[in-house]
């Protein structure tokens, strides 16, 4: 018996060779009818007798390319046309959603074809197919087809014209096909000059070998380049970052070339090879580090140093370089650009395995835009995210699209990228949000900008939002309800004092403050928050406690003593300060120059052979636990012990407070359980005593993470 049926196929099935594969399966089966994209996904018309047509649906879900990701099918009988031919239709427009893919690293076979001087496509730096190349930073809108993408402007010449129509071929409907004759091309832009003709690989090689820094066009923005090997050319590149002291990411030649310096385990060789290529932190936070994911990458580093520094081309505090290469020579000594427009910018991921399972901290490139999951369906709704490292968030059904990095939201460029992203999610997935989701704090630029949209606003508290965003990660259903530890550099809390060292038990629609650190002041702001030695004395005084240890100009002393007498501060229960106060102690750290310093020396330092912990019970009393400190250090003891017995203290205090509650279960949440040395530590504690505990995974545990709990939180109000 013959049939014809339509299908209705959802999912990340754009972009990704999809159709080229149901038009080989069709067509292997000898079955007729047609395939294509429009933007709800792709639908199907597929003609010919029911026991193919039923294996043909069979294998449709088993043999799917590696990138596509089929979320739903559903099918309905039509009306026999006698077809007996199988095509592709052209794209059409209409109202819809589809899941878009995100960008992915030069696949294995393309790599070969980069390296293999007899191919036609050698030493190109643009190629790409179905299975890797550029998707989301160049997709302007859809359906994705050529046409709506930054490669528009590239006709393609006749062989690449052939292998896109030719479905044996692994660039059928690729879309971003190119080659050296019809593609894009390399420039030189040094001085005052661009070039596009000359051996412009050779000259950057050239460059990067003999210690230049170089700006580098990648898949969403410039990176900063320099041979991570040569003392000087770092040196100058910090200063010319305005980084003295931040870890740098690097990209290494292969996975050998990092095996020779850091440990790399099994788990983290693996997701150092993903498509998605994040970051990897790697050896306990000795390096952080990336491997090629363009041609030109490959090319660069097999010919240039095997280790280059990589790091986001962008002034401090501003968003990615993604448009203007002229703009990076006053911080590069050249820049390799080409001429393929990135639409959006989208920075590196970054992420670390703990427990053979990777724990994104940023979540941008190879990630952004796929939706994560929510546990059910919304209305339309939009998250604007915190301050620093903000994302946002839109919702659709139970899709939660979180935005790629944007930045700390602190200047006007942030907020243009923030407009900028935010307009082209709201254009790709159709959503057109009925309330905005802020944070509680009322100086939040996000916030501020939310407030002057027609929309309702629902606030939500930020450690709320951290452990709801946890919440949705582990699929807790509405009603359910989780404790949760928040440990965090700074929320606002509905008292107007600072929160962030917090226990919290919630449900998505509300919380009850269990527990927090005792508050202490802080004054001055963040001009104390960059001075730990200030933030030490300060607590030191709420505690009475000998400051005698504390080194700090007389003047600024007696200032920030008179303001503390008249009250003149800020409360807060933060965790994140307490380790700024701790690592000042210890003397590891007096002034910081980017956010957590103070609280990676402390945890850089942490000395395993150490099994002892500072006392600090269910009352989460900070002088107890400083009063320890402090005899400590009279006591000349060694800042790694003084480290150990501190994250020991907090470990075993998260687990005495989660037998307190009668907890079988707890969250660990917020920017301080990026602290892999904690996360460890606690998740070690609880399961000694049978609690299970739950930590992130693909939503950082840092503000990138917010949104997605703002949002969660929001619609359970609204619903
Ligand atoms: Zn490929
Ligand atoms: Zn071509
Ligand atoms: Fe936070």
């Amino acid at each position: 018996m013959t049939e014809r049926r339509h299908l209705r196929i959802r999912g990340v099935v754009q972009g990704v060779g999809f159709r080229p594969f149901v038009f080989r399966l069709a067509t292997g089966l000898g079955l007729g009818g047609l395939v294509g994209n429009d933007a709800d996904g792709v639908f199907i018309e597929i003609e010919g007798a029911v026991g193919l047509l039923h294996q043909f649906q069979e294998r449709l879900l088993e043999e799917s390319p590696a990138l596509a990701r089929i979320d739903h099918v559903e099918w309905q009988t039509m009306t026999v046309c006698g077809d007996r031919h199988f095509s592709i239709a052209d794209s059409s427009s209409g109202s819809g959603s589809t899941l878009l893919p995100p960008d992915q690293a030069l696949c294995r076979q393309c790599r070969q074809e980069l390296l293999d001087p007899r191919d036609r496509r050698y030493a190109y730096p643009f190629l790409n197919c179905t299975q890797c190349g550029p998707r989301f930073t160049i997709i302007q809108a859809t359906p994705y087809d050529r046409p709506s993408t930054t490669m528009d402007s590239f006709p393609m010449c006749s062989e690449c014209l052939s292998e896109y129509h030719d479905p044996a071929n692994r660039r059928f409907h690729a879309q971003p096909n190119a080659c050296a004759q019809c593609g894009p091309r390399l420039q030189w832009w040094q001085g005052d000059s661009m070039q596009d003709n000359g051996p412009v690989l050779d000259w950057a090689v050239q460059l990067l070998n003999s210690g230049g820094i170089l700006a580098i066009k990648g898949l969403g923005g410039f990176h900063l380049a320099c041979d991570a090997d040569n003392a000087a050319s770092v040196a100058r590149l910090r200063q010319l970052k305005h980084r003295p002291h931040q870890p740098w990411a690097c990209m290494a030649r292969d996975l050998e070339t990092l095996k020779g310096r850091v440990q790399v385990d099994e788990d983290e060789a693996r997701l150092l090879q993903e498509p998605s290529r994040p970051i990897v932190i790697l050896g306990g936070g000795q390096l952080a580090a990336m491997l090629p994911y363009t041609g030109l990458h490959e090319l660069l580093l097999q010919q240039g140093p095997e280790l280059l520094v990589m790091t986001s081309a962008n002034p401090p505090g501003s968003p990615i370089e993604y448009r203007h290469p002229k703009k990076l020579l006053s911080m590069a000594d050249a820049v390799l650009s080409h001429n393929r427009d990135i639409y959006v910018p989208c920075d590196d991921s970054v992420a670390f395995v703990f427990g053979g399972i990777p724990t994104l901290l940023r979540r941008s490139r190879g990630f952004a835009p796929l939706p994560i999951e929510l546990p059910n369906a919304l209305e339309p709704l939009l998250a604007v995210g915190g301050e620093l490292k903000n994302t946002f968030c839109l919702t659709q059904g139970r899709q939660a699209f979180l935005s790629q990095h944007l930045g700390d939201m602190q200047n006007l460029e942030t907020l243009e990228t923030f407009e900028r992203c935010l307009e082209n999610f709201q254009r790709l997935f159709q959503v057109r949000p009925q309330a905005i989701a802020v944070d509680l704090h009322p100086a939040y630029l996000s916030r501020r900008w939310a407030e002057r949209q027609q929309l309702p606003l629902v606030e939500v508290q930020h450690h709320h939002a951290h452990l709801a965003a946890l919440m949705v990660e582990h699929k807790l259903t509405p009603g359910q309800e989780l404790l949760g530890f928040c440990f965090d550099g700074t929320g606002y809390g509905p008292d107007a004092t600072i929160w962030g060292g917090e226990c919290l038990l919630a449900s998505y629609s509300g919380y009850r403050r269990m527990a927090h650190l005792t508050p202490m002041p802080v004054v001055g702001g963040d001009s104390s928050i960059r001075c730990p030695y200030r933030l030490a004395l300060t607590y030191l005084w709420a505690c009475q406690l000998d400051d005698r240890g504390i080194e700090c100009p007389g003047h600024e002393a007696t200032l920030l003593r008179k303001q503390w007498e008249l009250g003149n501060f800020v409360a807060t229960s933060s965790m994140g300060r307490l380790f700024d106060v701790v690592s000042c102690l210890t003397g590891l750290c007096q002034k910081v120059t980017f956010e957590g310093q103070a609280a990676m020396l402390l945890q850089n330092c942490y000395d395993a052979e150490e099994l002892g912990a500072y006392d600090f019970d269910q009352r989460w009393d900070v002088a107890e636990l400083l009063a320890q400190v402090v005899a400590d250090v009279a006591h000349r003891l060694a800042p790694g012990r003084i480290s150990a017995r501190f994250h020991r203290a907090l470990a075993r205090a998260i687990r005495l407070q989660a037998k307190a509650f009668g907890a079988d279960r707890v969250g660990l949440t917020g920017g301080v359980f990026q602290n892999r040395q904690l996360l460890e530590l606690t998740v070690h504690e609880l399961n000694q005593v049978g609690v299970e505990a739950l930590w992130h995974r693909q939503i950082p545990p840092n503000d990138g993470g917010i949104a997605v709990g703002q949002i969660a939180v929001a619609g359970a109000r609204l619903s």
